[in-house]
């Protein structure tokens, strides 16, 4: 029974129901993006030293003064990014809180937004729940390319913005400057918002460098930037993200945050800002050098077995040719794939509105080393 249009399309994602099955198998789940490296001390000392001042109220709408100036002063530095702490930045509940009040804050019901795919569920999800409507764009493996003539396509009189997610989940998708400047005139040429999910920023590989499209001159008071600390240090569990915008927008965002969310956890906030401004390039560096090492691992498993990799440019998924797997559909075939090796995936049709991903599953590698090679062992062995 529909008792509510704007969630009426919405179903349990299915990374949720991968994860479900493996628990009921006892299996090594690889569909969800859980990454548990260890909490860095600079962050845990931060929370107790939050605490001890008494850090437990609400806090301004769009954050704390020290967490604003450390994430102006990292987007400078890292970004490239001019950020006013005063007026251009909205700490919000994650960049899941970000990216939700943007789109209540700028858009109206109906309007159209142009997603890639294959595209992350909560992005879709975003737009369904406040009543904007999602044009689909495929990019083309391997390199996951888009086509301009596409794109062009996909745009009417209500179209209103783009999604960017760069580096991407699920395909690793790191948009070059090049690409960037392209979509940037195509922007302009229809006079669109990009909102740009950038939350694997750290977690690039090869010579693909992160690049801000909040850089690209032409495009900067059109972008909406969305970060947050989830993946970079590890605590997907303390919703702390936010997003840069110029002035008018950012009332509008922090409106809506304050609305949703009245403003992220307090103490959460000052122990990130302490984290942001102590931590230095070494332990980014460690963190890209983690992934690679972890990107190595479970592409040569996959290449080995004949479950051939898209190997991803960042971010720390790898999606992977399972057509020699049985069954019709992409959920079929990791579901064989779990009974018979105890690794659970993500079926691909997950990251595509209609067909699409039939013969592609989502590995996930944000896991412990022993997790990985024990992965490893159980699908060398089914494939022997
Ligand atoms: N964006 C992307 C592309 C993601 O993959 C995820 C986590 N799966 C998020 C956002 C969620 O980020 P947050 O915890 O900051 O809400």
């Amino acid at each position: 029974m529909v008792i509510n249009r704007r969630i009426a399309n919405l179903m349990q994602s299915e990374i949720r129901n991968m994860s479900i099955e493996c628990d009921k198998v006892k299996g090594i789940n690889l569909s969800q993006g859980i990454c548990d490296l260890p909490l860095s001390n600079v962050l845990s000392e931060g929370v107790n030293l939050a605490l001890e001042k008494g850090i437990n109220q609400y806090t301004r709408y769009d954050g704390i003064d020290e967490i604003r100036r450390a994430i102006a002063n990292k987007v400078k530095h890292f970004n490239g990014i001019d950020a006013d702490p005063a007026k251009n930045i909205t700490v919000t509940c994650g960049s899941t809180g970000a990216l939700y009040s943007a789109c209540m804050a700028l858009f109206s019901p109906g309007d159209e937004v142009i997603l890639f795919e294959p595209f992350y569920g909560y992005h879709e999800y975003t737009l369904l729940a406040t009543e904007l409507v999602p044009v689909y764009v495929r990019l083309t493996p391997p390199s996951w390319e888009y086509s301009i003539e596409e794109l062009e396509k996909a745009v009417t009189s209500r179209t209103k913005a783009i999604i960017l997610n760069t580096p991407a989940n699920p395909c690793g998708k790191v948009f070059s400057r090049e690409e960037l400047e392209e979509l940037g005139d195509f922007c302009i040429k229809h006079d669109l918002i990009i909102l740009t999910d950038e939350i694997y920023e750290y977690i690039t590989y090869d010579d693909h460098n992160h690049i801000s499209p909040a850089t690209i001159e032409k495009i900067k008071d059109r972008v909406v930037t969305i970060s947050g600390y989830s993946k970079t240090f590890s605590i997907t569990g303390w919703r702390i993200g936010y997003s840069i915008a110029k002035e008018e927008y950012a009332n509008l965002i922090g409106m809506v945050s304050d609305l949703v969310y009245v403003c992220a956890p307090a103490p959460l906030q000052f122990a990130v800002a302490k984290a942001i401004d102590t931590l230095g390039d070494d332990f980014y560096k460690n963190l890209r050098n983690e992934f690679i090492d972890k990107r190595e691992i479970i592409c040569s498993v996959l290449s080995d077995v004949g479950l051939t990799p898209y190997v991803p440019q960042g971010a720390y998924y790898v999606l992977a040719d399972i057509s020699k797997l049985e069954g019709k559909n992409s959920k079929e075939k990791c579901m064989w794939l779990l009974e018979k090796s105890g690794v659970a995936s993500v079926p691909g049709e997950s990251f595509y509105n209609k067909k699409g991903g039939e013969n592609i599953a989502r590995f996930c590698f944000a896991k412990d080393y022993a997790v990985l090679k024990l992965a490893a062992e159980r699908l060398r062995k089914l494939f022997k």
